[in-house]
């Protein structure tokens, strides 16, 4: 009898194969196709929209590049709905909309809806406190980040913010029940904050849980002029090289973890410098309208009150996103490493996310 019910659980894994998700592989096929035809060319085609949608949070992470920032700038509905119907217009593929922490938003339903309704593939991020009090957002969404670095007090001491380790759970569990189509990833960030037992656990809820697991790694240390008080998490590159073996070993033995092994073995590897191309395949949008240069955090450009395909097109666009093949910074704290091993065309990137894909 228990047998029985292990199996039918691992038949009803809501990560199965499914015909929903096709419309993931549309997602992922369509953006290979795009970052070679966008290769080819000197203008750039971004075709995901990274969005802000607000600086307000109420959690107060060490690490945090936009805890000083209190929301009083950030653009209102209709100027955000604006965008990104036009970015869906435009041929960008997918959204990714965050914060602060978004579901502070009582609009965010409104704003997902946006996003869905342009035919983008719609993923937020949230540190998961308000998952079942604003919870509409989801009707709209395709896949939910969820921050959870440790399990317990320990996440609650990480994010300064007692029970939200509990509210994550509960969050989840909630959503698993009623937005049964939504892929639900459990988003740990790799730093000082974090021991490998730590992870370890947080790897095993996962699988508990059913859902999936992806690291990013803390790097504020490269920028020096970065935002105040934040505090320095940064691992240095040999104990980042330990945890992930250590974490590329939880992979293989069937820990539910999305990271790719190609960005796992440049870690692990200890290597310091990749050609990026992230700039022209994202566009990075704040909460007050700026587009920021990733590689020095300097606004350069507003998409306020001026249509998306004129700022796309603009050569004080063009110009800076094209220089980011020059940057040295090297970030591996999102998918810029993935992004710009597929834009190379680069074989162990490509066989690597298509192994995420296929899984
Ligand atoms: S949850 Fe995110 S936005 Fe909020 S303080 Fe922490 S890192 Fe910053
Ligand atoms: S490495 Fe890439 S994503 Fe990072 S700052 Fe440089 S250009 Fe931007």
């Amino acid at each position: 009898m228990i047998t029985k019910e292990k199996s039918e659980t691992k038949h009803e894994s809501r990560n199965k194969m499914t015909f929903e998700r096709l419309k993931y592989y549309r997602h992922l096929g369509g953006g290979a196709l795009e970052c070679i035809a966008s290769r080819l060319s000197k203008t750039p085609k971004p075709l995901c929209f990274s969005l802000m949608v607000t600086s307000m949070c109420n959690c107060d992470c060490d690490f945090c590049f936009w805890k000083s920032k209190k929301g009083q700038d950030d653009m209102p509905t209709d100027e955000i709905v604006r965008l990104l119907t036009e970015a869906g217009q435009i041929g960008y593929m997918d959204s990714i909309l965050w914060g602060g922490e978004p579901l502070l938003r009582q609009d965010f339903d409104q704003i997902c809806k946006a996003s869905h309704d342009a035919g983008l593939y719609t993923k937020i991020a949230t540190n998961g406190w308000y998952l079942e009090t604003n919870p509409d957002f989801a009707k709209y969404t395709d896949l939910m980040f969820v921050s959870l670095d440790a399990i317990g007090k320990a996440h609650d001491d990480i994010r300064h913010l007692p029970g939200i380790c509990d509210k994550v759970m509960s969050g989840i569990e909630y959503h698993k029940i009623h937005s049964p189509k939504m892929r639900i990833y459990v988003c740990c960030t790799v730093s000082t904050q974090t021991s490998f037992e730590q992870i370890k656990e947080v790897a095993q809820y996962c699988k508990d849980a059913d859902i999936l697991l992806y690291f990013t790694v803390n790097k504020a240390a490269s920028r020096p002029d970065e935002a105040e008080n934040v505090v320095e998490t940064e691992l240095e590159n040999d104990q980042l090289s330990e945890m992930f073996i250590k974490i590329k070993e939880l992979k293989k033995q069937g820990y539910p973890i999305r990271n790719s092994y190609y960005f796992m073995d440049y870690i692990i590897n200890k290597k310091t410098y990749y050609e990026c191309h992230w700039p022209r395949i994202a566009t990075v949008i704040y909460s007050n309208g700026e587009m920021l240069r990733c590689y020095d955090r300097k606004p350069f450009i507003s998409v306020r009150n001026r249509p998306l395909k004129d700022v796309i097109k603009d050569p004080l666009f063009i110009e800076t996103v094209n220089k980011c093949k020059d940057c040295k910074l090297a970030c591996v704290g999102n998918y810029a490493l993935d992004a710009s091993g597929l834009w190379k065309l680069e074989w162990p990137a490509i066989k690597s996310l298509m192994e995420i894909a296929i899984t």
